[in-house]
């Protein structure tokens, strides 16, 4: 379910649809509903979103951690919480051969609180700063930018209550989707300490049992369960009815309005964009003091605006509720990349394919073919990108892709040559050709194409 009010409109769907969608008549079996193949056209994007997650978290003191997909459940029950979406009806549960009960992770923070409680990091140097960048699960309704197996990258900082922290995670995200080539804005809000929310809770509950007639039959739910949360709540009128509720800036406690007011600061000094949202309550219990999003600001693709690329926040409770040392403090967020991917998209700054050859291996006749797939070893290991077509037959047929490809140089070799232990040298601009010697063709490769690269170079 959404967690802010700029969500991407869910559309209905009928209740129980089923888990694999009957789209043909046809016996191969297809991907599961809401799972995906990522396919060729999209890996030049995930790739520079990956590497760029890289060097960032390098920049900024992450280190990388790899968590396995399973977890036991009462991890994400006793931290996210039992009245949340995700717990409540989001999981993928089950019980396996040994009688263990185990879900697929459907987020990071928990189980990096899992971690940092398991291997000790409570005695390294503070904040342990975490990174990872992994599919999650949740079985949610499939649409648009929604998925039941999708990727996050996902930044965690445990052992620190300094609002900086909170400001520098905020910053990352921002800049990792700036720099992506996407124009984003912050949205931020402070839930306070738990202490401080009681009243504030108190006093919502009771501003929406004074309109209990306006509400829905989710809405009376959350009320009774989870009143938060009506502060997330996309039904009809409700738009209205939060405006006049009670707001939680009015509720905090010094400490919380203290820690908010630095982060605002921090980010007014690094010219971080944002905007305050006092309904961002997101879709976890163990959120303290500040919550963000990370939302996408698109005039030019009004389908995707508001969609939230990612979202995080404090979550000062979490690693004592796993059991780890009381006061330990954390900070974190996930971007999901499906959703940064399919922004770049739309903002059309998918980067281009990147597919390098410098030359191209033409082969005629079996022999050739035998010979080249070693000769095609050889220029590997040294370094050279090279083309093929080991599958057409034809001289023409291969030389036509090498002119497609504008390699500067292709290398020709045919029967005749496989018996002089030699290879024809092919200049793709003049046409000119040259034969030489096999064994040392990689070297005179090399050579010719840092000629070439020296020529443009000094054009
Ligand atoms: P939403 O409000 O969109 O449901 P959320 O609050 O549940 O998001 P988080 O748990 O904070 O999301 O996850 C952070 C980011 O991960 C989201 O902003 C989004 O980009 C991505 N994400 C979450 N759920 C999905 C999903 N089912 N499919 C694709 N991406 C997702
Ligand atoms: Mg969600």
């Amino acid at each position: 379910m959404p967690s802010s009010s700029t969500e991407l409109e869910e559309t209905p769907v009928k209740a129980a649809a089923p888990a694999v969608e009957p789209k043909k008549k046809s016996k191969t079996p297809e991907t599961l509903r809401g799972f995906r193949d990522v396919l060729a056209d999209e890996q030049a994007a995930w790739e520079k979103v990956e590497e760029l997650a890289r060097s960032m978290t390098r920049a900024y003191g992450f280190n990388r951690i790899r968590m396995p997909v399973l977890e036991q459940t009462a991890l994400f029950e006793r931290s996210v919480g039992k009245d949340t979406d995700i717990v409540e009806k989001e999981m993928f549960t089950f019980v396996d051969q040994g009688g263990v009960k185990m879900t697929l992770r459907p987020e990071g923070t928990a189980q990096a609180a899992r971690a940092y409680i398991e291997h000790g990091m409570v005695s390294q140097s503070q904040p342990v700063k975490l990174w990872y960048f992994e599919p999650f699960f949740r079985h949610e309704r499939p649409q648009a930018g929604r998925y039941r197996q999708f990727y996050q990258w996902g930044l965690e900082a445990f052992g620190s209550d300094d609002p900086v922290v909170d400001a520098q995670i905020i910053l990352m995200a921002q800049r990792f989707c700036r720099d992506l080539g996407l124009d984003v804005i912050v949205q931020v809000n402070s839930l306070g300490t738990p202490v401080s929310r009681k009243d504030y809770i108190a006093e919502l509950a009771k501003y929406f049992k004074q309109h209990k007639k306006l509400l829905s039959e989710t809405d009376l739910k959350r009320l009774t369960k989870n009143p938060l949360r009506l502060l997330d709540s996309k039904e009809p009128g409700m738009e209205a009815l939060k405006a006049d509720a009670p707001q939680i800036f009015d509720y905090l406690d010094e400490v919380s309005k203290q820690h908010f007011m630095k982060v605002l600061e921090y980010l007014d000094e690094t010219e971080v964009p944002y905007a305050l949202n006092p309904y961002l309550v997101r879709g976890l219990d163990y959120y303290t003091k500040t919550t963000f999003e990370i939302v996408l600001n698109t005039a030019s693709s009004p389908e995707l605006e508001g969609m939230a690329l990612g979202g995080g926040g404090r979550y000062d409770g979490l690693v004592p509720l796993l059991g780890g040392r009381e006061n330990t403090g954390g900070v974190g967020c996930a971007m999901g990349i499906e959703r940064l991917v399919l922004a770049m998209k739309a903002a059309n700054v998918m980067p281009p394919r990147r597919e390098r050859t410098d030359v191209f291996f033409c082969q005629l006749g079996e022999g050739a073919r035998r010979k080249g797939l070693a000769i095609y070893e050889k220029f590997r290991e040294g370094g050279i990108a090279v083309g093929e077509a080991f599958g057409k037959g034809t001289l023409k047929a291969q030389l036509e892709i090498a002119d497609k490809l504008k390699v500067p140089l292709a290398v020709i070799l045919g029967q005749k040559e496989v018996l002089d232990g030699t290879i024809i040298l092919r200049d793709m601009e003049s046409g000119a050709q040259e034969i030489v010697d096999a064994a040392k063709v990689v070297g005179i490769v090399a050579k010719r194409l840092k000629d070439v690269a020296d020529e443009k170079a000094a054009a």
